[in-house]
């Protein structure tokens, strides 16, 4: 079957659908700003991941983490949400969609005022920090002067244990919570949408297929072409801002 290919076949898939997950990736972001890390000039072309046994394990790796966090050299956050942000959250305040999984950590979905409950982060959030071992929460801005001032790498105030910004490194686990969250939301939608994914990186990409093979819809937007093209009911290779505008609820 040949998937459907025009904006006016996505917004009726939208309108007849009553339960929507949307599935973003860096795609949605590149467009504030926010250079997919995977892409030639993005962040890993740069500078090597500091993986999570080495923060563990090396307090000069942990400092040159607190560094890049501290002077925004991987990009990650101070980025403002774009119109395919604000297009999402209009689908989550009008009902149609019921939560939006992320593979970002950037805090857009929030700042575009998706409420939090409704965000699901596979790779968890790099705009604060949590500690290791009681998973207490700190602001950045409250670790940043101790750092930067007095060379402190910060320790939990609760419990004495490390604090990390709240991403999934490389070589962490993938978040128990957050993966339940999304097969469960995977599979009571009747429409999956992803907007800006390139589908690669198991095991989120599994999502899509997830909610497919249980009968939902699928509905893909990525400049590129994705994995997952073949699979779809319809694929769209444009701009997210444009088309989530002209398609989203007004
Ligand atoms: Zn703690």
């Amino acid at each position: 079957m040949v998937p459907a290919m025009s904006r006016s076949d996505l917004a009726r898939m939208i309108d007849e659908a009553r339960r929507v997950v949307v599935f973003t990736g860096a795609g949605i972001s590149t467009e504030s700003g926010i250079p997919d890390f995977r892409s030639p000039g993005g962040v890993w072309s740069r500078m090597k991941p500091i993986y999570f046994q080495e923060f563990v394990g090396d307090p000069a790796k942990r400092r040159e983490a607190w560094t890049r966090a501290f002077t925004g050299a991987a990009g990650w956050v101070g980025a403002q949400p774009n119109a395919g942000h604000y297009a999402v959250a209009k689908l989550v305040a009008s009902g149609k969609a019921v939560a939006v999984i992320t593979q970002n950590v950037d805090n857009l979905h929030q700042d575009s005022g998706v409420p939090p409950e409704r965000v699901i982060e596979l790779h968890g959030n790099a705009s604060y920090a949590k500690c290791l071992d009681c998973e207490e929460r700190h602001e950045l801005a409250e670790l940043k002067d101790s750092f930067l001032k007095a060379g402190e790498i910060p320790y939990c105030r609760c419990c004495g244990g490390l604090v990390k910004t709240a991403t999934i490194s490389f070589g962490q686990a993938m978040p128990p919570e957050p993966m339940a969250r999304a097969q469960e939301a995977a599979l009571a939608c009747d429409l999956f949408l992803v907007l800006g994914s390139s589908l690669v990186v198991y095991p989120a990409a599994g999502f899509p297929l997830l909610a497919k093979r249980n009968g939902a819809a699928l509905a893909i937007v990525n400049r590129e072409p994705t994995e997952l093209d073949g699979y779809a009911d319809l694929v769209l290779h444009e701009e997210i801002g444009a088309v989530m505008s002209e398609v989203a609820p007004a």
